[in-house]
């Protein structure tokens, strides 16, 4: 028995006809960019991310570029964000000229510290703190960031709040969605996300109409009318083929989330009875709907050596992230050092996500935690 990390197949059985009625009728039609299968999408994707706009783009990491655009970030100015994320949460920022500034990250839930966000800011002289015009909290592994004292600081400040939502579409923090707090929600529909596509996607989500119509705008080169250009914008438009796989699959979507929770409810109840609970560290439920893009354990030993030896008896795994941000090669520029941002270090040598896939059985949850204490028995 293998239990792969992800297996998409075993969900497109379940919706191969729905996806396949989709797909052709926009093969007869031949019309591929934008068009009513986006607007659809975006209405769709709106009303489930409780925010008044949706705007559909050519993929999470464009979702991130064209809300930096869209707020006028660029040249001069500084975004604060974690070091412990996919790498386009940052190279979104530099990609617009702006400068990245990482706050370490608590770690409980691995996203951004509120505390250590503050201290930050307090410590900044007053050129520092002006520079700052935008902060981009990650919902890392499909659970909230802790959004009240961010959101409070960023109003404080009057900066900008860009939720990188990219693995948490429905996730909730007090009742509100992911996506719904900030200024922006950017989300990803590459297809390992929760909600993906057969291809590149993403959504930005906002609750400004002006917001909503420069995104527009923006995705078409920030052209209105047609070959006038008000804004400098690119090419970041969806194709319907995107927008409609992920419409038929978003009405599955709170099923496939249950199937996820439910997995990682047994996962708890399996390591438990194997005795591993003061071993292995079990992801800390902190906000009140984590959807479980990932179900992230820590081992403060070897991880490597476990994920090698799982990986040669068939069980898929990844590390989210080895290397945190501040360390990449291409931001040595910033001129941070290893032991700047010491949570994020260790979490980069500790973290593994194990199999959480809905279509996962018990049996194969079962099997992973068996081995997993053969590891550690031995
Ligand atoms: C996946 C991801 C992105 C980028 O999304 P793409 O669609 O792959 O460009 C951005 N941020 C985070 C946290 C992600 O997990």
């Amino acid at each position: 028995m293998n239990v792969p990390l992800l297996d998409l197949k075993a969900q497109y059985q379940t919706i191969r006809e729905e996806i396949r009625t989709v797909i052709d009728a926009i093969c007869d039609s031949q019309y591929f960019i934008l068009g009513p299968h986006v607007e659809a999408m975006e209405t769709k994707i709106a009303a489930y991310c409780q925010t008044p706009y949706a705007v559909g783009v050519s993929s999470g990491s464009d979702a991130l570029i064209i809300a930096l655009m869209a707020a006028g970030i660029g040249p001069g100015d500084a975004v604060i964000t974690t070091p412990y994320t996919f790498f386009a949460t940052a190279g979104a920022v530099a990609r617009v000229g702006a400068r990245p500034i990482f706050v370490d990250i608590e770690p409980a839930a691995c996203n951004l510290d509120p505390q250590r966000l503050q201290d930050v800011v307090a410590a900044m002289d007053d050129d520092a703190r002006a520079a700052v015009k935008a902060i981009i909290p990650v919902h890392l592994y499909g659970q909230c960031a802790d959004m009240d004292p961010i959101l409070e600081l960023a109003r404080r400040h009057d900066w900008v709040v860009i939720e990188d939502a990219a693995q948490a579409i429905g996730a909730e923090y007090k009742g509100r969605r992911a996506g719904s707090m900030g200024d922006f929600g950017c989300f990803s529909f590459f297809p390992s996300k929760n909600l993906g596509a057969f291809g590149d996607g993403g959504v930005v989500t906002t609750r400004s109409a002006e917001m909503d119509q420069r995104l527009r705008m923006l995705r078409m080169h920030g052209m209105e009318p047609k070959y006038y250009h008000q804004l400098i914008g690119g090419n970041f438009r969806l194709d319907a083929l995107q927008a409609a796989v992920v419409a038929v699959k978003l009405d599955h979507l709170d099923r496939w989330t249950q199937g996820r929770q439910e997995n990682a409810a047994t996962y708890r109840r399996l390591f438990r009875e194997a005795g591993l609970e003061g071993t292995v560290q079990l992801p800390v439920e902190l906000q009140n709907r984590h959807i479980y893009n990932q179900f992230v354990i820590r081992v403060d030993r070897d991880r490597d050596g476990l994920r090698d030896r799982l990986a040669g008896q068939g069980i898929g795994t990844e590390v989210y992230y080895p290397v945190p941000l501040h360390m990449q090669t291409c931001f040595a520029y910033l001129g941070c050092r290893a032991g700047d941002f010491p949570e994020s270090e260790r979490a980069a040598g500790q973290t593994l996500a194990l199999p959480i896939y809905p279509e996962l059985s018990e049996a194969q949850l079962a099997m992973v935690v068996d081995r997993i204490r053969e590891w550690i028995g031995q």
